[in-house]
C-alpha cells in the first residue's frame, strides 16, 4: 500500500513535471520543439503551395491546448496568406508589450531541383533538411514551442509578449504593412525582436562561435530605372542625340560620385568589433573609423572594400542595361537600373534627387517598386543585456556586436511604423552551411536544439528586465 502509494505519488510529480516546467534542453522540450518544426517544414508555405493559412490555424490550435485564451490568438487572412498573432498576458507591472517576429512564408522550392523533396522535413547527417529549416521556421519553431512552454508552466511576464508571424515577408510584406496599418491594436509593441534577422557565426574550420551579430539597422533597398528616349532613325544617318549615349554619360556621372560618408551607434560599434578581430589595414581603419568618425584616412580605405563601403555611405551601382532594338536602327529607347542600398534615416527621394542631378534633364528616373526606408533602432541596454544572457547560455564568452544588415526583413516596416527592432535570430552557423534562399536548405540538428536554450533565455530576461 505504502508502496503504491509513493508510487502514485512519484507518477503524479512526473507527470506535473513534464505537463509544467520542461526544461529547454530536456527531452520533452525537444520533442515538443521539433513536433513544431516538422510540421512547419512540412508544409508548402511559398506563394506557390500557399499552405500559409494552414500552418496558421495548426499552430493556432497548438496555442489553444497549451491554454492561450482564444481572445489572445489570432489568425488573421490576407488574400491567399496570413498572420498568427498570439499574447501571452503580463501582470501589468511592466511597460508596452514586447513583440517577437517570425514569418511563416519561405521561398519558392521545386522538387526536381533539390536532392531530396523540400517539403519534407527529413533528418539525416546531422542536419534536418527542407526548404524554411533554416529561414525562418528554426526561429519560428523555436519561439512557438518555448511560448507553448511558457504558458503552460504559467510563467507570468511583466508586460504582455507578443508573436507576431506574417505571412508573405519572402515577397511582399503586405501581411505586415497591413498588420501596422490595420491592427495595430493587437501589435502595438515597445520593441520588437526579429528571429529572421542576426544571429552567430561559427568559424569555417574549427567550428568555434566567433561572434553574435545583434541587427539593429537593415539598409533601405532601393532600385531605379534611368530612361532616356528618342526619336531613334536609320544608323546610317546618326544624330549626336543618342538614347544609349544618354545612358551611358548619366551612368558615368552616377559611377565618379560617392555618396556622404555616414554613421551612427550601431556602425561605430560593428567597426569597433572589427577592429579588435582583424589586424589586416581594413581592421586598422574600422578601428580608426570607431575612435575617429568620418577620418579621412579611414574613409577612405573602408571606401575602397566593397566588404565595407556600405557600413559608411548610401551606395548605388548599374546591375541591368537594355536599350535599341535593332543592330542597323538608332535607338529609341534605353533603360539602365540602379540598385541603391541606402543608409538609414535617408529618404528614397533624397537619393533619387541626387541621382536625377547626375543624370541630367535627359534621363526619366523612376523607382522600380515601393519601398520603405527606416531609421536605425537605438541600441537598448536590456535588449542588449538579454541577447548577452542568451548568447551566454548556448556560447558562453561569444562577444555580441551590434549590426547593420544591407538584406530586408519585415523589420523595416516595423521600425519605419516607429517600433525599434532588433535582429536576435538564434542560429550560430558556417557560412559554408548557409543555404537559405538556395538549394538544399539545412539546419545542423545541434544549432535547432541549442535555439531552444537561446530563446528560453533571451525571453524570460527581457521579459523580467523592465
Ligand atoms: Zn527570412
Amino acid at each position: 500500500m505504502i508502496r503504491a502509494a509513493v508510487l502514485a505519488i512519484s507518477g503524479c510529480v512526473a507527470l506535473a513535471a513534464s505537463a509544467w516546467a520542461a526544461p529547454p534542453d530536456s527531452a520533452e522540450a525537444k520533442t515538443a520543439a521539433r513536433e513544431i518544426y516538422a510540421k512547419a517544414v512540412g508544409l508548402d508555405t511559398s506563394i506557390e503551395g500557399k499552405k500559409t493559412p494552414e500552418l496558421a490555424a495548426w499552430l493556432a490550435a497548438r496555442f489553444k491546448s497549451a491554454g492561450f485564451s482564444d481572445a489572445d490568438i489570432h489568425v488573421i487572412p490576407m488574400g491567399e496568406t496570413a498572420s498568427l498573432v498570439v499574447r501571452l498576458r503580463g501582470n501589468g507591472s511592466g511597460g508596452k508589450p514586447i513583440l517577437f517576429l517570425a514569418h511563416m512564408d519561405v521561398v519558392t522550392a521545386h522538387r526536381s531541383d533539390w536532392t531530396r523533396d523540400p517539403f519534407a522535413f527529413i533528418e539525416e547527417n546531422g542536419y534536418f533538411y527542407g526548404r524554411g529549416s533554416y529561414d525562418n521556421k528554426s526561429g519560428l519553431a523555436g519561439l512557438a514551442a518555448t511560448f507553448v512552454q511558457l504558458k503552460r508552466e504559467g510563467f507570468t511576464p511583466k508586460r504582455d509578449l507578443v508573436l507576431v508571424f506574417s505571412g508573405d515577408e519572402e515577397t511582399s510584406g503586405v501581411t505586415t504593412k497591413r498588420l501596422l496599418a490595420e491592427h495595430r491594436d493587437l501589435i502595438d509593441g515597445a520593441f520588437a525582436m526579429n528571429s529572421d534577422a542576426g544571429g552567430g557565426a561559427l568559424d569555417e574550420t574549427t567550428g568555434k562561435p566567433m561572434a553574435y551579430a545583434l541587427q539593429t539597422a537593415e539598409k533601405t533597398f532601393a532600385s531605379f530605372t534611368l530612361t532616356a528616349h528618342n526619336p531613334g532613325g536609320h544608323s546610317s544617318q546618326p544624330r549626336k542625340e543618342n538614347a544609349i549615349y544618354d545612358v551611358v554619360d548619366a551612368l558615368t556621372h552616377i559611377r565618379s560620385y560617392v555618396f556622404p560618408v555616414q554613421w551612427n551607434a550601431t556602425t561605430l560599434a560593428s567597426l569597433k568589433a572589427m577592429g579588435a578581430e582583424d589586424k589586416s589595414a581594413l581592421g586598422k581603419a574600422a578601428a580608426r573609423f570607431a575612435s575617429k568618425p568620418g577620418d579621412a584616412a579611414a574613409t577612405k580605405t573602408l571606401t575602397d572594400s566593397p566588404f565595407t563601403v556600405g557600413q559608411i555611405r548610401t551606395t548605388c551601382v548599374p546591375t541591368l542595361l537594355q536599350g535599341g532594338h535593332a543592330d542597323n536602327a538608332l535607338p529609341q529607347s534605353a533603360v539602365a537600373t540602379v540598385n541603391c542600398r541606402i543608409f538609414p534615416g535617408v529618404e528614397i527621394e533624397t537619393v533619387q534627387a541626387q541621382l536625377q542631378k547626375l543624370a541630367g534633364p535627359k534621363i526619366d528616373i523612376k523607382t522600380l517598386d515601393e519601398y520603405v526606408s527606416s531609421d536605425a533602432s537605438p541600441l537598448r541596454p536590456d535588449v542588449l543585456a538579454a541577447v548577452k544572457t542568451a548568447v551566454e547560455a548556448i556560447h558562453p564568452g561569444t562577444p555580441v556586436t551590434p549590426s547593420m544588415s544591407a538584406g530586408a526583413t519585415d523589420g523595416v516596416f516595423y521600425r519605419a511604423a516607429g517600433i525599434p527592432t532588433y535582429g536576435v535570430g538564434e542560429v550560430f552557423i558556417k557560412d559554408s552551411d548557409d543555404f537559405s534562399h538556395g538549394l538544399n536548405e539545412r539546419m545542423p540538428v545541434a544549432t535547432f536544439y541549442a535555439g531552444l536554450i537561446y530563446w528560453d533565455a533571451l525571453i524570460r530576461s527581457i521579459a523580467n528586465a523592465s
